[in-house]
């Protein structure tokens, strides 16, 4: 193990790395420094993210450029805008003792002409966005031409995000002779393309095995059904009560979606998407960085940039389309030498893709159940008793101390224990006691949402499916007839599910134990003068269309109605649809699915009507 002295960097850069607090080198600068310092040669560095790949082109690039020249003599190429600044705040850092160093960030986003500018003023070193930069040399703002090194910082990410073209076209603005330097955690096959393409006879290193994500990240997945999606995204975080995450999923509109509903139902979310301005997105990220914001709830390409590094937890909310992105997912977390914990919440529909990455990352996932109501709770008090125990005593209480003690003068310790803890454990209690299992088996026949009921535990048949009198003709769409059958029913918000509504007529299941009730409460009921009738259906309400009284037709009318659009369409996939899809319901012009569990504020056992949150609510840091 060597000093960073022993790998050749000069006073000016010493000095700054002693300011740094770096004691000692990472293993990338390890390798790489020596080889930049000594070698005038091109570089291919694989090395996981949090590695400390910045410093170890950083480092040679300020000891090799000649600082008391204005030309520009470095450029480096980073992905997204937030690592551009990054890199050039690292790079100030680094050179703060290299006096007449002039590092100049170029992206996209911010005044072109105060950036041409400062370029102008003589930078050695441009740290840039493809596509600002493109558009810099189109126009004539910079000058690449005596370039002597171009670092590619995270190439992966570049070519994932399609900058190739662009990157292609920098680099034939720069002369041949230069060292190019390629950074990546990964490397697809277009990274090795591209190294081909404008590299000389590279030397390679790697740190770790290359696509390895790093051991410092355990892999997990939970088999759900995709209507239960978001429930399972909740327990996870109410598991984790100390949970700092990031949450992936796969669109812009579930990203914001999911984070909506996370905030509405207490949790400390936020959104990160390309829908939101520049100013939200840094707005988020500010406050994600103070952890004012514990679920991070963010797309692919919005999270490239994010460098934070306390993350606990990645949940991939959904995978992702390319399943090599699911290494950079992994990556936020388990950085700078912490451990963290990668989840997939999948459906029985994607759990092969399970296999796949594995095969990529070369690590093993454990399958595990998403925690029950009680192991929550469980959690949550041991959370909290952990809390207190650890908690200094504030003296300003000791002057209320004397009327507290009054109050408490005939409980014992055991007694006021247990009614200190049953404030914070009754809510959790309340909440989850009569929770389901989420859980569904590998082997089991389900196709999100086929499963009758998809309550998640059970057969397929703890569920009864209704055929009711009613329709779209009486003004009724799914939403509505839900809210009238939890009405008239007095049943929880969970306790109506499946609820389809044709033209004239209806469907919706209950839970097996309440068909009783169901049944017998309609053999005499009115509803404006007419009789409604219920019956138990034939139809299952899942994947087949074997309606018995649908005929098998469908009765499209009315294509402008939610859900006679919905089931009139014949489309199997506006059917399946869990509570995952969002982006698939509204795409169909629904609103909403009648087999989703979509959050709602209606407090789950009350006909009260009243908005309650979803959750057991709390403040949180
Ligand atoms: P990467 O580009 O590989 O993702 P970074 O260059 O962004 O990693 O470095 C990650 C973090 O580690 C940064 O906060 C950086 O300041 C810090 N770091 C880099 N090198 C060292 C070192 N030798 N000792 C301690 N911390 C370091
Ligand atoms: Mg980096």
């Amino acid at each position: 193990m060597s000093t960073f002295q022993e790998l050749g960097l000069n006073n000016d850069l010493l000095q700054a790395i002693t300011d740094l607090g770096f004691t000692k080198p990472s293993e990338v600068q390890e390798k790489a420094i020596p080889i930049l310092l000594n070698d005038e040669t091109d570089l291919v560095a694989l090395a996981q993210t949090g590695t400390g790949k910045t410093a170890a082109f950083g480092f040679p690039m300020l000891q090799k450029i000649d600082i008391d020249s204005r030309t520009t003599q470095g450029l480096i190429l980073s992905p997204t805008r937030e690592l551009c600044l990054q890199i050039t705040n690292e790079m100030k850092q680094y050179g703060k003792y290299c006096k007449g160093l002039n590092v100049v960030a170029i992206y996209g986003g911010s005044s072109i002409t105060d950036q041409a500018r400062e370029v102008k003023r003589g930078a050695q070193i441009i740290v840039a966005t493809p596509g600002r930069m493109k558009d810099m040399i189109s126009r004539r703002l910079v000058d690449i031409s005596k370039i002597q090194y171009s670092v590619l910082d995270e190439a992966d990410e570049m070519l994932n995000m399609g900058f190739k073209e662009d990157i292609t076209d920098i680099l034939s603005h720069t002369p041949e002779d230069k060292n190019t330097w390629l950074f990546s955690a990964t490397m697809p096959r277009e990274v090795a393309t591209i190294a081909k393409k404008f590299m000389h006879s590279p030397q390679e290193i790697t740190v770790g095995n290359k696509n390895e994500s790093t051991n410092n990240v355990s892999h997990e997945y939970y088999l759900v059904n995709s209507r239960d999606r978001y429930q399972a995204l909740k327990r996870l975080a109410d598991a984790n009560p100390d949970i700092f995450s990031v949450i992936f999923c796969r669109t812009k509109r579930d990203t914001q979606k999911v984070a909506e509903n996370l905030i509405e139902d207490g949790y400390s979310a936020g959104a990160l998407h390309g829908d939101l301005s520049q100013n939200q997105r840094d707005l988020v990220m500010k406050s994600f960085r103070n952890q004012q914001i514990q679920m991070l709830v963010a797309t692919d390409v919005a999270a490239r940039g994010i460098d934070v590094d306390d993350i606990t937890h990645v949940i991939n909310y959904q995978l992702p389309d390319e399943i090599e992105t699911y290494t950079h997912r992994s990556g936020r977390t388990g950085r700078a030498g912490k451990t963290g914990i990668s989840m997939v919440i999948v459906s029985k529909s994607e759990v092969r893709k399970i296999k796949s990455i594995e095969r990529i990352i070369k690590q093993q996932f454990e399958k595990k159940d998403i925690p029950d109501g009680m192991e929550i709770c469980e959690v949550q008090l041991m959370s909290l008793a952990n809390k207190i125990h650890n908690t200094e005593i504030n003296h300003e209480i000791d002057k209320y101390l004397t009327s507290i003690n009054t109050l408490f003068e005939d409980s014992t310790k055991d007694e006021l224990i247990k009614k200190f803890f049953s404030v914070e454990f009754t809510r959790f209690y309340n909440y989850y006691n009569k929770s389901k299992n989420l859980n569904i088996a590998e082997g089991s026949f389900d196709r999100d949402g086929g499963r009758e009921g998809g309550r998640g535990f059970g057969s397929k048949n703890d569920s009864t499916r209704y055929f009711i009198n009613v329709g779209a003709k009486d003004g009724f769409d799914w939403m509505k007839l839900k809210d009238f059958l939890k009405d008239v029913l007095q049943l929880g918000r969970d306790d109506v599910f499946k609820v389809e509504v044709k033209d004239s007529f209806s469907f919706f299941n209950t839970e097996n134990e309440v068909k009783e009730k169901v049944l017998a409460f309609f053999t005499d009921y009115k509803h404006e003068g007419r009789f409604v009738n219920v019956e138990v259906s034939e139809n299952r309400g899942g994947g087949k269309r074997n309606d018995r009284r649908g005929g098998g037709k469908r009765d499209g009318r009315g294509g402008g109605r939610r859900d006679d659009r919905k089931n009139g369409s014949g489309n199997r996939n506006d059917r399946r649809g869990g509570g995952d899809s969002y982006s698939k319901s509204r795409r169909s012009g629904s609103d909403s699915n009648s087999s989703s569990d979509r959050p709602r504020r209606s407090d789950s056992n009350s006909n009260s009507g009243k908005p309650s949150f979803d959750r057991p609510r709390r403040s949180r840091r």
